[in-house]
């Protein structure tokens, strides 16, 4: 992937634990990468068509002179956010340095570095105990309220039999397509709060549930840890996340099967909608 370079951009301002570097300001330097295909731009010689550096400065110096932070871990991700709310870049990698930080040694600079990427996840949601329209609406609005995920579509709800043999009540599905600065990790831990709000025990294994939501695709990444499986391990079994997960993402490609979600069938033979 291409990138657009920003080196050495100075800012003075006062961040820091010490009282006086909340009013005396002090440099700070960012180096920052900015990833973002500029093909176009290569072909057109247009500046519309690239991301304007110019523009990507301007945001960092205004979000490190707008607020006083202590620590340079929070200023760097809330430049690094910054950049990418407002400008096409896919990813950035932003270090901020602090060369005249308070420390009786000789030192050159310190620094701290952050990646922030954009991407791409499909979720599937579920409810069988209560208002489960309800449980949807709540779980809808808590991704869209989040600060760090933009929800891009909803499917229909649509009504499904019980999986799996435990369940007895029937379902209500749904799927969700949002765009992240999280990682997969952070994102499954804030599926979980979402979950918890609503009410949500884990007794028994695919039993009725006031609210579930899985993971199915988190961009083109393939993950395989002891709290997490990328794509979700049984979503092309099962309709009821097939099914809505084509009226919203007909064409993204599962990194695993390498076919296009409107290609997929469900290998499932339990599962009636
Ligand atoms: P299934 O995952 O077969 O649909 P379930 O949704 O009923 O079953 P849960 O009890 O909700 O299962 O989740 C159990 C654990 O599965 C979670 O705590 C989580 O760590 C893990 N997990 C693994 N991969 C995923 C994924 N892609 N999405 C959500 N949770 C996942
Ligand atoms: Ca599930
Ligand atoms: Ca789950």
């Amino acid at each position: 992937m291409n990138k657009i370079l920003i080196r050495g951009l100075e800012v003075s301002a006062c961040h820091g634990v010490k009282d006086f570097e909340k009013v005396h300001p002090q440099p700070f330097i960012f180096d920052a990468d900015l990833y973002f295909d500029f093909s176009a731009a290569a072909e057109s010689d247009n500046l519309n068509d690239t991301v304007n550096y110019s523009a990507a400065c301007k945001k960092i110096v205004a979000a490190a002179t707008s607020q006083s932070f202590n620590l340079i871990e929070k200023l760097a991700y809330v430049c690094a956010y910054s950049v990418m709310e407002s400008l096409p870049v896919s990813k950035i990698s932003l270090t901020v340095y602090k060369p005249q930080a308070p420390m009786k040694v000789n030192f050159k600079t310190v620094g701290v570095s952050v990646e922030v990427e954009r991407t791409e996840a499909y979720l599937s949601l579920g409810s069988s105990i209560g208002d489960r329209k309800d449980y949807l609406d709540r779980a809808v609005k808590a991704l869209v309220s989040h600060q760090h995920i933009s929800v891009k579509k909803v499917s229909d709800y649509i009504e499904t039999e019980p999986y799996g043999g435990a369940a007895k009540n029937k379902f209500l599905n749904c799927a969700v397509g949002i765009e992240t600065y999280l990682t997969a990790e952070e994102l499954l831990c804030e599926i979980h709060k979402i979950e918890d709000a609503c009410g949500r025990t884990r007794e028994k294994r695919w039993g009725d549930r006031t609210l579930d939501i899985d993971i199915i695709f988190f961009g083109k990444k393939v993950i395989c840890t002891d709290r997490l499986i990328v794509p979700h391990p049984e979503y092309h079994k099962r309709d009821f996340v097939l099914v809505p997960l084509k009226q919203i993402a007909p064409d993204f490609v599962c990194p695993v099967l390498k076919k296009a979600v409107k290609y997929i069938q469900s290998s499932g033979s339990d599962v009636k909608i």
